[in-house]
């Protein structure tokens, strides 16, 4: 797609430092290094998000993801890892082209902090699962 940044990387217009690539899929360090090792696993094919993203594409991807996940974490001695996603601008999606995050961690003093805050006084669990299921 015109002016994505990851399809640019996909298609090496740009560059980008690659730890994998096939013909579905590109895992390339993300700039951040939200910690070490911080990857993005991208299709190359553009999809805008988890949410609309292929299903077959998504079944290769996750499971290249675990395989660079796991060299991650030997390759740097990390003691485990976040994969995460963001969908869309709410949910904090800045690049809008699907991508994985691999995000090693090495200890509770990293530089991620990840926290599901205890809303279960607040909500009505008989109501929430209602409207999912009516
Ligand atoms: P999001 O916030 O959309 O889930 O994540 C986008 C990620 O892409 C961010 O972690 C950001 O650091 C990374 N990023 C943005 N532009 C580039 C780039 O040009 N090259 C690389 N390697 N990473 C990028
Ligand atoms: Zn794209």
């Amino acid at each position: 797609m015109d002016n994505c940044i990851f399809c640019k990387i996909a298609n090496k217009e740009i560059p980008g430092k690659i730890i994998y690539e096939d013909d579905i899929c590109v895992a390339f360090l993300d700039l951040s290094q939200t910690t070490n090792g911080h990857t993005l696993v991208i299709p190359k094919k553009h999809f805008k998000n988890f949410l609309e993203v292929d299903n077959d594409t998504l079944a290769h991807m996750i499971k290249v993801t675990k395989d660079i996940a796991n060299k991650i974490v030997t390759k740097l001695n990390a003691n485990g890892v976040n994969i995460l996603t963001n969908a869309n601008e709410v949910a904090g999606q800045t690049v809008m082209h699907f991508h994985l995050h691999i995000i090693p961690r090495y200890d509770n003093n990293d530089q991620i902090e990840i926290n599901f805050s205890d809303r279960s006084n607040e909500v009505n669990l008989d109501s929430l699962f209602n409207q999912i299921m009516e």
